[in-house]
């Protein structure tokens, strides 16, 4: 069972034409477990192509699965649900909350909901694995930008997802510690077995990436798996 399987999706936003399409007649598997990253020039699709994953945007036309989850078929809770259940995101601009301590902040999406774990305990383990155990009683703002988005990888995996989906999560870093951060990354791909998806313009990071998704003008051009 694919963990993505996108079928025939157009995404056309309602000031758009036809032909300026977000996304056009796209196909996409992929694998549990890989380690993808997506490329292309500015308007590609690659933002939408994640949030159509996540269920953020609906395909205009077309199939979005997520583990045989059809997920433009969910609304409400549901959707909320699966996006629990499945899907963590990682974003450019870390969006941590000011007001909040570091640990805090990663529990937040499983604050509302009863868990088999204890969440703080798993709050600190995933600290740990991102190297700030010692910053948890710190706000965001007391932390580099490197810092918090590791602070923003324990946030989207404090709910065990399948799937880690990161919109340029180096966008605002220097290479060094854009570096650090795709590290993190893999050991959570290799230890969780979490497919993980990054949308980079980071020729460095793609270069190394097991499996690549070149995109163009709403179109996937190539996928380029490494045998
Ligand atoms: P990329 O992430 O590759 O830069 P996007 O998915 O953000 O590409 O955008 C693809 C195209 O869709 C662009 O032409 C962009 O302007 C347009 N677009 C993206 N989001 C929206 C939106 N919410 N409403 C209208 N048009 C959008
Ligand atoms: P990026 O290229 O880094 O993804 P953008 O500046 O293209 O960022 O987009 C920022 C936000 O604005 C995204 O949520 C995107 O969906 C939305 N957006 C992008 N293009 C348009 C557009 N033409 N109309 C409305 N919203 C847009």
């Amino acid at each position: 069972l694919p963990a993505v399987k996108i079928k025939d999706v157009t995404k056309i936003y309602k000031n758009q034409k036809e032909e300026e399409a977000a996304l056009k007649s796209v196909y996409l598997e992929i694998w549990p477990g890989e380690f993808v990253t997506v490329q292309g020039p500015s308007g590609a699709g690659k933002t939408t192509l994640l949030n159509i994953i996540a269920g953020f945007e609906r395909p205009t036309r077309g199939e979005v699965e997520v583990f045989g989850i059809n997920v433009s078929s969910l609304k409400g809770k549901k959707l909320a649900d699966f996006r629990y259940s499945y899907i963590g995101f990682v974003f450019q601009q870390f969006h941590l909350i000011p007001s909040l301590t570091v640990i805090e902040n990663v529990i937040i999406p499983v604050l509302p909901r009863r868990t088999e774990f204890n969440k703080y305990e798993k709050a600190r383990l995933l600290l740990k694995e991102v190297g700030l155990l010692s910053k948890e009683n710190s706000l965001p703002g007391e932390l580099s930008g490197g810092e918090q988005q590791r602070v923003a990888i324990a946030r989207a995996l404090i709910s065990n997802p399948r799937i880690i989906l990161a919109d340029e999560p180096t966008g605002n870093l220097d290479t060094s510690t854009g570096e650090k951060i795709i590290e993190i990354l893999k050991f959570i791909n290799r230890e969780y077995k979490t497919t993980i998806i990054i949308v980079t313009h980071n020729e460095e990071i793609a270069k190394k990436s097991p499996t690549k998704v070149f995109m163009k003008d709403g179109r996937i051009l190539e996928v380029l798996r490494n045998a």
